[in-house]
């Protein structure tokens, strides 16, 4: 599994910049660039409190990763191989925009 570090502290996963998710999804079926992808699983904590209990709050370090964007080198069968990645974005009101930072074009 994969190391996750995630800035996005809006989140309602969000725990110390760990994720509690327990597996998330990266979109991004046609990405470039690091940009073009968002995390799918980002819920916003002030919109989301109906979703508090699906929140394992372990703040996991490692996690499975369901991975769309098949253009970055680290993609393999949507799995992702990267030792570890950073998710960024959302830790301000009316955020959200999240990305892959370690994405990495095979183009
Ligand atoms: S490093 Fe690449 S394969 Fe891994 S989650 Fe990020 S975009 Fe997907």
């Amino acid at each position: 599994m994969t190391i996750l570090n995630c800035s996005a502290t809006k989140c309602i996963y969000n725990e110390n910049e760990l994720c509690s998710k327990g597996d998330i999804e990266i979109t991004g079926d046609n990405a470039h660039r690091a940009d073009e992808t968002n995390c799918g699983s980002f819920r916003d904590r002030t919109t989301a409190g109906m979703m508090n209990s699906e929140a394992q709050h372990c703040g996991c370090e490692k996690i499975n990763i369901d991975c769309k964007a098949q253009e970055c080198t680290y993609n393999d069968h949507c799995n992702c191989t990267a030792s570890a990645i950073n998710v960024s974005g959302c830790s301000t009101d009316g955020c959200n925009e999240t990305k892959c930072s370690t994405f990495a074009c095979k183009c």
